[in-house]
């Protein structure tokens, strides 16, 4: 757009191969292809890049069409497909033998592989790379007419046996397939591939800037080969790539995921244990939670693992303020209220949200004898700590009445089968009268009128962050958690869900927030799927895991802990960073940014702060800057979050000292954007915006300050120009607090000098 190479003019497409589901890493894509043509008020075409007949199929096509436009992207009329193009491609082909930059080789693909040679020895040229034009042309026209079998002839293109980029050397533009394709039929087969197709179709579509993955950085030589060699007029469509996706405890390779699927390890492509974006709406994840997350993650040539905690923030902090709330007991344990009347039913008000969440709405829940409560919601001999239901102690029910425990009944096995509790009937939705207090709310629907449901727990669907950790002989499936899916067959939830249609989300009270299934759930069959939990319980186990390990390291003891009940696989980051490595790091750190050791040690010792430095540097190339940064603010921050991980990404901090740097904001405003940013993960130079916090550095506002405060403090000022200058400190701490802490402190400071000299 700065140099006008394309005349103001912005077209971008994204290009999937219909050959499986979109996955969360093509979100990343789709939000880059899709928003840069926003931005830049340009638009962004859907292209399938069909040109491979053996594995594509007319219902990905349908999943992705559906997918694009579920995630909220229009491609209007620009819907295209590469198998459109063939004949048009074709005709390049005859364009590039004509001008002897083609020719038809007919050595097998062994042979041709075999004699590309390897990265320090050149290959060796074709026998049949000096046919003539006219022999080439009339092969060609041949292999499409379908005068040879698979395999027997390809046509390559002519650039150079002994390039140093492999991709250089005569790579293959056709070969011979008799196969049907899903569009075009039997119409072809020959059929083009990739680094011919694509930049071609990005030629006749006229693309501008043709986004891709990092993988295909030594392609695009090639792509600008063919598009030279085929004469496109200039300006020509340009290659970008960007770093992929990888995403903490999945896998997001369609290969991977095609045997998964396959191999019935999950339920199909739309399992809500799938990264796919099927998989992510079945089990309730928004579209503007997924946008949300692309935007957090931000874009970078750098590759790296993201976080699962970050796509789990994004969802939760969009269902926060979206979803209303409701009871469930998802284990349930019936209560007995003794004092309260057999027949007797109240419909208690309940507000759908909590104070803090602009939304309205409220629904009845009807309070009766008999209750169901959470199973873990009562201990017969609790510890000191647990503040829920026990024998002799009193709780609050939710929206309802204090309730104490009186008894505790067995069957013959000694397994709790029933509380029995009395209520204080003074003590509706408000405090007791006498004004004594209880520590713990629990959630509760009644036995009578609550309605059967069925819920289903996902966690990550692999143990391992990175699945690809595996021992020798084995592949990623053996990391896959056993435990990923649990079926809760009995729990009961709050009648007001009854009519609500498939897909509705909700908050289930303490629990974490559920969608009911789309398949599966009906009327009489409720069937709920969790989406994500209310914090990050995952993490918050290793967390407590660690802590409570370190405590009885110190006192030599056990120690009971709430809320860590069942020992779980523990694969936290901090395992990644074996000495050796974090060693390496810290040299690299120290020798290519020019870090002290101690900032170096402290990056590369913990895996977040290596990552969020990498991610920043590659946007703004001042590590010094940054990592003093990240080591002071983010950790600190890090630390606090406990375990809860970062909200936003290098990209954003790169952006915050950006503004710090180009004199936006001071150092001291900077502090209070990245405590914003912190909290919600917002991008610094929104936060600035919104809030007006742009560093004032025109001396017309801010000489009204500094004339009105030396016009106050007329003694000062006095005292100052007979000398002592200490009062300088005064008036610039004042100059800047009139002006909210905007004004640029060296600025106020030489005006405040001028004024009183
Ligand atoms: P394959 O593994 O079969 O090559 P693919 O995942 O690359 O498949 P495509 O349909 O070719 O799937 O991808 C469409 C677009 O999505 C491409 O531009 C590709 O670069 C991009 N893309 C694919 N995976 C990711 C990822 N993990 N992160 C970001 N972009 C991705
Ligand atoms: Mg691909």
């Amino acid at each position: 757009m700065k140099t006008g190479k394309y005349g103001g003019r912005v077209v971008t497409r994204f290009p999937p191969e219909p050959n499986g589901y979109l996955h969360i890493g093509h979100a990343k894509a789709i939000c880059l292809d899709f928003g840069i043509a926003q931005e830049n008020a340009g638009v962004c075409h859907l292209r399938f890049d069909d040109t491979n007949p053996e594995s594509e199929d007319v219902k990905f096509v349908e999943s992705i069409t559906e997918d694009v436009g579920w995630l909220g992207f229009d491609w209007g009329e620009k819907l295209f497909y590469a198998s459109d193009y063939f004949e048009q491609l074709y005709d390049f082909a005859i364009t590039l033998i004509e001008a002897d930059k083609a020719y038809v080789d007919s050595q097998s693909l062994q042979d041709i592989r075999r004699r590309r040679g390897t990265v320090t020895e050149p290959g060796t040229e074709s026998p049949y790379r000096d046919r003539s034009v006219a022999e080439n042309l009339d092969l060609f026209r041949r292999m499409r007419a379908g005068e040879f079998q698979d395999g027997e002839h390809v046509l390559r293109a002519k650039i150079d046996m002994a390039a140093k980029n492999m991709l250089m050397r005569d790579p293959v533009l056709y070969r011979i397939r008799h196969a049907s394709h899903y569009r075009a039929g039997d119409a072809w087969c020959i059929y083009p591939l990739y680094d011919f197709t694509h930049c071609l179709s990005d030629a006749i579509e006229r693309v501008t800037h043709s986004l891709c993955t990092l993988e295909f950085k030594d392609n695009r030589a090639l792509y600008d080969w063919v598009l030279n060699a085929a004469a496109i007029e200039p300006p020509r469509p340009e290659q970008t790539e960007f770093a992929r996706l990888n995403l903490d405890y999945t896998v997001l390779s369609k290969r991977k995921l095609v045997q998964v699927v396959e191999q019935d390890l999950v339920d199909g492509w739309d399992d809500p244990r799938m990264p796919t974006i099927a998989g992510l709406r079945r089990r309730g994840v928004t579209p503007e939670a997924i946008r949300t997350f692309c935007d957090m993650i931000g874009v970078a040539r750098v590759d790296s693992r993201v976080d699962m905690e970050k796509l789990e923030y994004a969802i939760r902090d969009d269902l926060n303020k979206k979803v209303p709330r409701v009871m469930c007991v998802l284990r349930p344990l019936k209560v007995v209220i003794l004092n309260y009347p057999e027949d007797k039913v109240e419909e208690l008000d309940a507000p759908h949200y909590p104070r803090d969440v602009p939304q309205e709405g409220s629904r009845k829940v009807p309070f009766t004898r008999e209750l169901y409560i959470e199973r873990d919601d009562f201990m017969e001999d609790p510890p000191e700590k647990f503040f829920r239901l026990a024998p002799g102690r009193e709780v609050r029910l939710r929206h309802a009445y204090l309730v104490k425990c009186v008894d505790v009944i067995k069957d013959d096995s000694g397994e709790i089968t029933e509380i029995h509790c009395t209520y204080d009937s003074e003590t509706k939705s408000g405090a007791a009268p006498d004004g004594r207090k209880v520590k713990g709310t629990i959630h509760w629907v009644s036995a009578t009128h609550s309605l059967p449901a069925q819920v289903r727990l996902y966690d990550r669907l692999f143990l391992k962050a990175d699945p690809d950790d595996v021992a020798d002989g084995e592949d990623f499936t053996s990391n896959l958690n056993p435990d990923s899916k649990v079926v809760l067959t009995e729990s009961r939830i709050e009648p007001s869900v009854a009519d609500a249609p498939p897909g509705s989300r909700y908050q289930f009270e303490r629990q974490g927030y559920f969608v009911s299934d789309v398949v599966d759930s009906s009327r009489d069959n409720l069937m709920f799927n969790r989406t994500v939990g209310l914090r990050d319980t995952w993490a918050k186990i290793t967390v407590a895991d660690s802590a409570e390990k370190r405590e009885r390291r110190e006192r030599g003891g056990r120690t009971a802990r709430e809320g860590v009940t069942k020992p779980r696989q523990r694969t936290v980051a901090d395992d990644r960073g074996a000495s050796p490595k974090v060693a390496a790091l810290t040299a690299r750190f120290a020798g290519e940014f020019g870090l002290s050791d101690e900032q170096a040690k402290a990056l590369a010792g913990d895996p977040t702060l290596a990552t969020l430095f990498e991610e920043a540097v590659a946007v703004h190339d001042h590590p010094k800057t940054i990592a003093s940064w990240i080591v002071g603010e983010v950790s600190r921050r890090l630390k606090e979050g406990e375990g809860k991980g970062l909200p936003f990404t290098g990209a954003q901090v790169a952006a915050l000292v950006t503004l710090i740097d180009d004199g936006t904001i001071s150092r001291s405003i900077a502090k209070d954007v990245f405590a914003e940013m912190s909290e919600r993960g917002d991008h610094p130079a929104q936060i600035v915006e919104r809030r007006g916090l742009r560093q004032l550095s025109d001396p017309k506002t801010i000489e009204p300050l500094v004339n009105k405060l030396v016009a106050e403090n007329p003694d000062k000022a006095a005292q100052y120009r007979a000398g002592r200058t200490g009062l300088l400190g005064f008036f610039v701490g004042q100059v800047m607090k009139e002006s909210g802490g905007r004004a640029n402190p060296e600025l106020v400071k030489e005006m405040v000098e001028a004024r009183l000299s």
